[in-house]
């Protein structure tokens, strides 16, 4: 029997007449018949199959002939062996293909959950867990290339957004049924998620896996019957070779990955085989910044402002981002490489609206709470950032004189006549400006007058010097007490970030600084945590 750890992605490939009698049965068929004692000399495929599976089987044949699967016993001597079924019709030749995959050693254990969790649920195909397992199978096994393209398809968010979701899902079981035709037998199909498919070709040729990759773009072409006006769609698609352009699953997927989206910047319906780049690394993590967007896979954390008396006021909301495929990757890492690719107006939106929901909770246990977001410069290129920032307060339900945002000084200074007319409009509505790293950038006092700022965050490096007896370090410490007397001439709050220490916080105290913010107080941390933080703070005022 073949095993269950895939070491042959199909194991018998037929090809049936409408009543199942046998009209071609593969090599790896045969065998496999052989191996479970069964012969075709019946001539007819349901006489293999256990009684009370035939009428299930032929009524799922009946009632979706262009694509059909399911589970059947097969009958053999020494006891029956479960096999899941997989075919389509071929209309020319009034003929059946049926691919079947040995799954009894799943059954046997605990298969049903085993079988469930290694397929989608939608599509009946292999998930992301089966095809780890079917890579690195092939790894071990592999005595010849073969190749991991990677499909995303284009234009499917629309059809998502404007007909709706079973449209959407509609769209993809068909989408599978396509492909499925243009593979052959060896091949394998697996859906990773959303609208993206993996094809693993057993081909040894890049030219003939090519020529199949063109199949897929022209399957994918074709008008889609299911969505109503019969909608259009492209598939975008990167091929990564076995073993020279990836050793491991992680590497040939990530190989591929980056090749698709190269495939998405030409200009999409494409296909692009993976070539190393020197920024290869950066593109890649843009790919993953595009679709950890989409995929929900960043998030906020919180980090706790206080007053001298070391009473909560407020919280700077902090991007986080866990990726699938880098794994924890940090703001200062991923925001530059966010603003260059242009996506940065995207996430800049989603956390504030994130923090202004966030902060509306928050209020709920302290309504005097203000919460601080980040803006990127690239931020203010887009027109309407003055109505994106209202939209969010708005939306939210919450003041916006409880919502600071913090800019840096190098935004100011090369503002434009839009940014400071959407600054000076956010300022009318309420809205807060806050000048962060303070000192480190191209300070000017001028722009500290002429704009709508409110305060100034003095940059961590200061802080730290305020311990530190070196000669450089001793100025640091008196422009920290220069900085706070000017600010406060000009109306201006300060809070100094980094604070760690005590002494740190007491030579700020005395200088007469307004608020700070530290892990000396509080490391940045959940909603959640905030939320408790609020509670213990009532309950010692209480
Ligand atoms: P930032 O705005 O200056 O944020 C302060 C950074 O200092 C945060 O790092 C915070 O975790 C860290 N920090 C706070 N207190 C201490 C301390 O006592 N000691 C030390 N060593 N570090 C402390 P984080 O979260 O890694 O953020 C880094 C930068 O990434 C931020 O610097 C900000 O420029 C950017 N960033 C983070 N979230 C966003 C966002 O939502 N939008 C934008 N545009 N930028 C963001
Ligand atoms: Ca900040
Ligand atoms: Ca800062």
């Amino acid at each position: 029997m073949s095993s269950p750890t895939l070491d042959r992605v199909v194991d018998a490939v037929f090809r049936v007449d409408t009543k199942f009698d046998f009209k071609f049965v593969s090599e790896s068929g045969q065998l496999w018949l052989n191996s479970v004692n069964s012969t075709t000399a019946a001539g007819n495929f349901l006489d293999l199959l256990h009684p009370d599976d035939i009428n299930p089987f032929k009524s799922r044949v009946t009632d979706d002939p262009d694509s059909f699967a399911c589970d059947v016993r097969i009958k053999k001597a020494d006891g029956d062996c479960w096999v899941n079924i997989r075919g389509y019709q071929l209309p020319a030749a009034n003929q059946y293909v049926i691919c079947l995959i040995d799954i009894s050693a799943w059954k046997a254990d605990d298969g049903v959950h085993r079988y469930a969790a290694e397929h989608d649920e939608l599509t009946g195909l292999p998930n992301r867990a089966f095809l780890k397992k079917l890579v690195d199978d092939l790894i071990k096994t592999a005595k010849h290339p073969f190749f991991v393209a990677m499909l995303d398809l284009d234009g499917f968010k629309k059809v998502n957004d404007t007909l709706g979701h079973s449209m959407g899902d509609a769209v993809l079981v068909e989408t599978a049924k396509r492909l499925l035709k243009v593979m052959g037998p060896q091949d394998t199909l697996a859906r990773l998620g959303g609208d993206e498919f993996v094809m693993v070709f057993c081909t040894h040729d890049a030219v003939v896996t090519k020529g199949l990759a063109n199949d897929v773009l022209q399957a994918v072409a074709r008008p889609y019957d299911t969505a109503p006006h019969s909608a259009y769609l492209g598939v975008s698609i990167g091929i990564a070779e076995y073993p020279t352009q990836g050793q491991t699953y992680s590497a040939l997927l990530k190989n591929a990955d980056t090749a698709m989206y190269q495939s998405k910047n030409a200009g999409k319906n494409r296909i692009t085989i993976f070539s190393p780049t020197e920024d290869s690394e950066d593109f890649s993590i843009k790919s993953a910044i595009h679709k950890g967007i989409q995929e929900g896979e960043f998030f906020l954390v919180y980090q706790p402002q206080f007053d001298m008396n070391r009473k909560v006021i407020g919280a700077e909301a902090l991007m986080r981002w866990t990726s699938r495929i880098f794994g924890t990757v940090g703001p200062d890492k991923f925001i530059p490489i966010t603003e260059e690719s242009g996506l940065m107006p995207f996430l800049g939106k989603w956390a504030l609206r994130y923090a202004c929901h966030q902060l509306k909770q928050f209020q709920q246990l302290m309504p005097e709470f203000v919460m601080s977001v980040n803006v990127s410069p690239v931020q203010f290129d887009c027109d309407d950032f003055d109505v994106m920032v209202l939209d969010a307060i708005v939306e939210a339900g919450v003041d916006p004189v409880k919502v600071v945002l913090e800019i840096t000084e190098s935004t100011l200074m090369q503002s434009q006549l839009k940014t400071q007319s959407a600054l000076t409009t956010l300022r009318e509505q309420g809205v807060r400006f806050s000048i962060d790293d303070f000192g480190t950038g191209f300070s000017s006092l001028a722009y500290l007058t002429s704009l709508p700022v409110s305060s100034i965050k003095i940059d961590k490096k200061f802080v730290t010097a305020i311990e530190n007896e070196a000669l450089a370090c001793s100025t640091d410490k008196k422009l920290i007490t220069a900085m706070i007397s000017l600010a406060h001439s000009i109306d201006l709050k300060v809070l100094a970030e980094g604070v760690e220490t005590e002494a740190q916080f007491a030579y700020l105290g005395a200088s007469g600084c307004d608020y700070i913010q530290g892990y000396l107080l509080g490391k940045p941390i959940s909603a959640q945590m905030v939320m408790a933080l609020l509670e213990s703070q009532m309950e010692r005022t209480l």
